[in-house]
């Protein structure tokens, strides 16, 4: 089912969260003990990451120097059908243009139709560690947009080749991201959302957001949402904060701001068990609050923690 079919018959809001593929190496097993924990809060669809190739140079001893091709954590596609076959429940691959072209783009999609799934979240990707910025692949995607957009005109029977005829309409439900406080690269809030306009224009069926600690972001972004045109339900991205590190890591990866109650108080913890604490009750409070204000979905950024996920759903639910 589609995650809007999930929203429109929903009576009160849902539970969903994300998953990592394991790194390279490792069996689906710690997937599916974080899948035993968490099915317990019904879950409406997970969401399984995708994690692009990055690039290593080697010196070959001769004074050139070899491309070798990293990939850690392979198996978003896989880990989706083995999931919904195993839980039936629906899985929600990450599709990101880094990295492909629209041809290769193309084929995944097809391949995600046979399997049975009908849902998407369509994102641009990081750049990765070699380049300074994002570099769409030669024939790819620059933007999410142009991703909808694809995914967009095969719902419509429309294929890159012109010449194909007779094609099936895919059928696929689309998730963007949103960023409540902003995107790293956009200049201001304002031009992000005209950007996430676009993508909702472009076919997007509703957006996800980024993680953040302070319900207000949150609220206000709905209502600038609102104000540029855009109508799609908005899902809040949720996470505990739950160790001291994070105090740093949160805001230098994604790009969001702590807020000075929540920072203190994690400041005057003695170890890192009560900062987890703080970091939970701080979650369910919020979590509380974005469900008394009736938010579709409450989707959980689990990072692999089923259990810290399960004591906030327990208390929410
Ligand atoms: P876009 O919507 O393309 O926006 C990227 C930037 O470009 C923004 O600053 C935007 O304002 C700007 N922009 C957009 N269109 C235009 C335009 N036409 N002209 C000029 N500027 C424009 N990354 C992964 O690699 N794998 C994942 O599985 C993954 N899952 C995620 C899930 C969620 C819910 C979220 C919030 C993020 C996820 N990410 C993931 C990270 C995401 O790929 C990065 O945040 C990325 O930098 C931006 O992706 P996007 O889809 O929001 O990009």
């Amino acid at each position: 089912m589609k995650v809007t079919e999930h929203i429109a018959k929903a009576k009160d809001t849902l539970f969903s969260f994300e998953i990592l593929p394991p790194l390279k190496g490792n069996t689906i097993d710690s997937i599916c003990e974080t899948m035993d924990v968490l099915m317990d809060f019904n879950p409406a669809f997970v969401d399984v990451t995708y994690h692009r190739e990055e690039f290593v140079y080697q010196d070959q001893g001769d004074g050139l120097l070899r491309k070798k091709i990293t990939r850690k954590r392979p198996g978003t596609v896989g880990i989706c059908a083995a999931l919904g076959a195993k839980y039936k429940i629906d899985t929600i691959p990450h599709i990101i243009c880094g990295g492909f072209t629209a041809e290769e783009t193309e084929d995944a999609l097809i391949d995600l139709q046979f399997l049975g799934i009908d849902n998407v979240l369509a994102l641009r990707g990081d750049p990765i560690k070699s380049q300074p910025d994002f570099r769409a692949e030669p024939g790819g995607h620059g933007y999410a947009s142009e991703l909808v957009k694809q995914i967009d005109k095969m719902n419509h029977g429309i294929y890159l080749d012109p010449e194909l005829k007779n094609t099936e309409k895919t059928n696929f439900c689309i998730g963007v991201a949103g960023y409540p406080e902003k995107h790293f690269e956009a200049p201001n809030l304002n031009t992000d959302l005209l950007y996430l306009k676009q993508k909702v224009d472009a076919g997007a069926d509703y957006i996800v957001t980024q993680m953040f600690f302070d319900n207000q972001a949150f609220f206000d972004f709905k209502d600038k949402c609102i104000q540029a045109g855009i109508n799609v339900p908005i899902i809040p991205g949720i996470k505990p904060l739950v160790n001291k590190k994070q105090l740093v890591g949160i805001p230098k990866h994604f790009f969001i701001n702590l807020p000075d109650a929540l920072v203190d108080a994690v400041m005057k913890a003695k170890d890192d068990k009560e900062v987890k604490n703080i970091g939970i009750e701080w979650c369910i409070e919020q979590c509380k609050a974005l469900k008394a204000a009736k938010v579709p979905v409450l989707h959980f950024y689990t990072m692999g923690k089923s259990a810290d996920t399960a004591r906030i759903a327990k208390e929410v639910w």
